[in-house]
C-alpha cells in the first residue's frame, strides 16, 4: 500500500501548466475552487447556455467553452457525468489533445472500459476524492481534506504520477492521504461498493426494516426513526471507531441481539448475489447495460425513480424530517 501526504507531493510537475476542469458540478465546483485557491492556475470547461456557466462565473471562475479551455490546457481533467464523458471528449476535446498533454478523470469507468480511447503519447491520470464534491470544498476551508486515490494508467511524459498528485494536493486531499490505486481497481470497487453496500444495499435494508414494522401494525413515524434516522448514529460510531468501538457503545442486549441474528438477514444467498454483482461488473456486463440505458435515455432509471419516490418510507420520512428542521420546508 502506497499512500502520499503533503510532504510527499513535489509541485513542481504542475507549476507552469493550466488545468482544464470541465464540468461544474458536484466535484467540478469543489476540486476546480479549491485548485485555485491553492494556485494552480485553473479554467473551467463548460457549454455555453448551460446552468454551470453562470454559477461558476458568479465564483469567480475563468470560463471558457469546454474547446477552447481543453485547447489552451496543459492538463484536461474530464468532471462530467460518467454516461456523457465519451461523447463530450470525441465531439470537444479530442481534436485538442496533443502529445505529452494529460487527461484526467476522478473515476476510471470510462478508461477501464474503453468508451474513451486517447492516443499513446499522452499521459492517462486520476485523482479521485472519496466523497461527494460539497464535501471536498467545506474541508479544505475548514484547513483540512478527505482522502483521495491517485492512478495512472498512462505515463507519456515521465511524471504523471506527480502531476497528479499535485492536483490531489490543490484539492486538499494530501491532507488526509492519498492512496495509489489502478484505474481498475478504483472503477470496480467503486461501483461494487456503490451498487451493494452504499447506495443500493443500504437503501434496500432500511426499507425493508421500515416496511416489515409498519406491516406489522407499528406506527410508521416509529418505524422510521429506528430503521433510518438511528443508522447514522450508528455508522458514525462504526466511522470513528469501527465494530468494536460501535458494539462497545451499545447495549449488551443489542450487541447480544445484533451479533445472533444478522447473519439470518445477510446470508449465503445475498452474498452470493454480492459476488454475481462484481462478476458482472468485472466481466463489463454493468457497462453494457448502463450505456444502454443512457442512450435510450434512461427509460428504467427514470421508472425507478418514480417509485423510489413514491415509497411510504420517503413520505413520512420528509414529513419528520422538517418538522425538526433536518432538511428545508
Ligand atoms: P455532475 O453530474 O455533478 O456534473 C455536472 C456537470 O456536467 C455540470 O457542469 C454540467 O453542465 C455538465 N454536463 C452535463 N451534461 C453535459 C453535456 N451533455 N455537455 C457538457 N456538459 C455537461 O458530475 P459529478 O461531479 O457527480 O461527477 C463527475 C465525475 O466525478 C464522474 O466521473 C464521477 O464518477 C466522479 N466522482 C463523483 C463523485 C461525487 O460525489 N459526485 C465522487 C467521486 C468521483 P451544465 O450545467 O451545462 O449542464
Ligand atoms: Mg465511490
Amino acid at each position: 500500500m502506497k499512500m502520499y501526504y503533503d510532504k510527499d507531493v513535489d509541485t513542481e510537475s504542475l507549476a507552469n501548466k493550466t488545468v482544464a476542469v470541465i464540468g461544474y458540478g458536484s466535484q467540478g465546483r469543489g476540486q476546480s475552487r479549491n485548485m485555485a485557491d491553492s494556485g494552480i492556475k485553473v479554467v473551467v470547461g463548460l457549454r455555453e447556455g448551460g446552468s454551470s456557466w453562470k454559477k461558476a462565473n458568479d465564483d469567480g471562475m475563468n470560463v471558457k467553452t469546454i474547446e477552447e479551455a481543453a485547447e489552451l490546457a496543459d492538463v484536461i481533467h474530464i468532471l462530467l457525468p460518467d454516461e456523457i464523458q465519451a461523447e463530450v471528449y470525441e465531439e470537444s476535446i479530442a481534436p485538442y489533445v496533443k502529445s505529452a498533454k494529460t487527461i484526467s478523470f476522478s473515476h476510471g469507468y470510462n478508461i477501464h472500459f474503453k468508451y474513451i480511447k486517447v492516443p499513446d503519447d499522452v499521459n492517462v491520470t486520476m485523482i479521485a476524492p472519496k466523497g461527494p464534491g460539497s464535501m471536498v470544498r467545506r474541508t479544505y476551508l475548514d484547513g483540512f481534506g478527505i482522502p483521495g486515490l491517485v492512478a495512472v494508467e498512462q505515463d507519456a511524459t515521465g511524471d504523471a504520477l506527480q502531476i497528479a498528485l499535485a492536483m490531489g494536493k490543490g484539492c486538499g486531499l494530501s491532507r488526509a492521504g492519498i492512496l495509489e490505486t489502478s484505474f481498475r481497481e478504483e472503477t470496480e470497487t467503486d461501483l461494487f461498493g456503490e451498487q451493494a453496500i452504499l447506495c443500493g444495499g443500504v437503501t434496500k435494508l432500511i426499507d425493508a426494516g421500515f416496511t416489515t414494522l409498519v406491516k406489522a401494525g407499528y406506527q410508521p413515524e416509529i418505524a422510521y426513526f429506528e430503521t433510518c434516522h438511528e443508522l447514522k448514529l450508528i455508522v458514525d460510531l462504526i466511522y470513528e471507531k469501527g465494530f468494536a468501538g460501535m458494539w462497545n457503545d451499545v447495549s449488551n442486549t443489542a450487541e447480544f441481539g445484533g451479533l445472533s441474528r444478522r447473519d439470518r438477514i445477510i446470508n449465503d444467498e445475498a452474498k452470493s448475489e454480492m459476488e454475481k454483482i462484481l462478476k458482472e461488473i468485472q466481466k463489463g456486463k454493468f457497462a453494457k447495460e448502463w450505456t444502454l440505458e443512457s442512450k435510450a435515455k434512461m427509460p428504467m432509471l427514470n421508472r425507478m425513480r418514480e417509485l423510489e419516490s413514491e415509497k411510504k418510507i420517503e413520505n413520512v420520512g420528509s414529513k419528520l424530517r422538517k418538522a425538526c428542521g433536518l432538511e428545508k420546508k
